[in-house]
């Protein structure tokens, strides 16, 4: 019999979408592929180079577990310039991907009794990771009107003695809003007050438009600081998802616990692509910049074809690679015999009937919307789209 916690849990619905839509390319069905959010483009050339030397000079072996010491400086370096945070190495865990650095720590912090405050829409990861280590999820809606983020006492009608952390991720997956410095002031004196962590999750750091800034909270003082958990990662900055690396910083025992957890669990993270993330962060960035060009040009395109489709709404993001469209107003509607009364709903129906593979809201916790990732070509953008209006132009209203 499988564990309690085992059954606690579903798979990724992101990477279980992303699996169903590649299996029907596979099998020569024409499919668009808003589902996963990974950047279409290659990793830069300089990176792989790095990788290739690390192998040809023999670095196959175990490294330290929690990463190397060159990798460890350049992460440290990078959160110096990037957020005006100063780490030291004991402060600093490298892992498989930024979802094991988060799975690290919820290893290291929750536990049975304990609340873990996440606002919804959430990244799929966070409440099943919380689960998964015996504790409860507690979600609190945001809204739309406040540019998706908490308000401050809302917040703090949610904490309770049991709240042992809060997760919050800006830029955010999946509806690209960003946290102000104001708002995340007031979450840090709340964090403080009533003595909770936070766990920021900043993956998309760097995907942000129209002259945006990107704040960590932990930057806003050296309290907040001591109760938070920065984590980030190199699979959306530098186009390298499949080589899982992803790191943490914050105080040293917890990182201590969580290297632990990790030496008996993964061990250190792949050594060769520690020394390519070494050159990603130490190395030219200018690739990033020709990548944002061509997101920003995506993201106006997707939004306003979005906007202009009937019963749909669509707001512009400020950061990451996904639109998140208002689709409540087509609940209802029917085809055939089928009513489509969800985001679910929609997302197989626009699967089957449109062939267009998209992440319904319910897996961010927002039945009133869902997700696309506009980490594709705008080619594919432009033939997606046409395929929704029509495959939305069959429905009929109920009645
Ligand atoms: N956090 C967020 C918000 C994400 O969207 C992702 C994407 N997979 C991750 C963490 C994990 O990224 P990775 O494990 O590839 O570093
Ligand atoms: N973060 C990406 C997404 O939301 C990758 C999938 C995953 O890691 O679950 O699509």
């Amino acid at each position: 019999m499988l564990s309690q916690r085992a059954t606690r849990i579903k798979p990724s619905p992101t990477l279980a979408i992303d699996s169903k839509a590649k299996a029907m390319k596979a099998s020569g069905i024409d499919v668009i592929n808003f589902g996963v959010g990974e950047p279409d483009f290659d990793t830069p050339e300089h990176i792989k180079e790095a990788a290739v030397k690390a192998m040809k000079d023999g670095f196959t072996k175990y490294t330290p577990v929690g990463g190397i010491d060159a990798l460890k400086d350049a992460i440290i370096e990078k959160f110096k310039s990037d957020n005006g945070l100063s780490y030291n190495r004991e402060e600093i865990i490298v892992s498989c991907g930024a979802k094991h650095s988060l799975y690290n720590i919820a290893q290291a912090l929750y536990g049975p009794g304990d609340e873990v405050i996440i606002p919804s829409p959430y990244w799929v990861s966070y409440p099943d990771q919380v689960l998964l280590n015996d504790a409860t999820p507690v979600i609190v809606k945001t809204f739309e009107s406040d540019s998706f983020m908490i308000r401050p006492e809302v917040l703090e009608n949610a904490v309770t003695k049991k709240t042992k952390a809060l997760i919050l991720n800006s830029p955010s997956n999946p509806t690209g809003m960003i946290y102000n410095r104001e708002t995340l002031g007031k979450i840090a004196e709340l964090a403080v007050k009533h003595n909770f962590y936070i766990i920021s999750d900043e993956i998309y750091e760097k995907l942000i438009y129209d002259g945006a800034r990107h704040v960590s909270i932990a930057s806003l003082g050296d309290e907040v600081k001591g109760k938070t958990l920065v984590v980030n990662g190199l699979s959306k900055s530098h186009a390298m998802t499949g080589w899982r690396l992803g790191y943490a910083a914050g105080p040293a025992d917890i990182i201590k616990a969580m290297t632990n957890i990790q030496s008996q669990s993964t061990s250190n993270p792949t050594s060769i692509t520690q020394k390519a993330a070494v050159e990603a962060l130490t190395g030219p960035q200018d690739f990033i910049d020709e990548m944002l060009r061509e997101f920003d040009q995506r993201r106006r395109y997707i939004v306003s074809e979005l906007s202009a489709l009937d019963h749909i709404s669509c707001a512009m993001p400020s950061g990451a690679f996904y639109a998140f469209p208002n689709t409540s107003r087509i609940y209802g509607r029917r085809y055939g015999d089928k009513t489509i009364s969800s985001s679910g709903d929609l997302a197989l129906y626009l699967l089957e009937e449109a062939k267009v593979a998209l992440v319904h809201g319910q897996a961010f916790g927002d039945d009133d919307y869902i997700r696309l990732s506009y980490a594709t070509s705008l080619e594919d953008i432009r033939k997606g789209i046409e395929r929704i209006r029509e495959a939305l132009s069959k429905l009929e209203v109920q009645g």
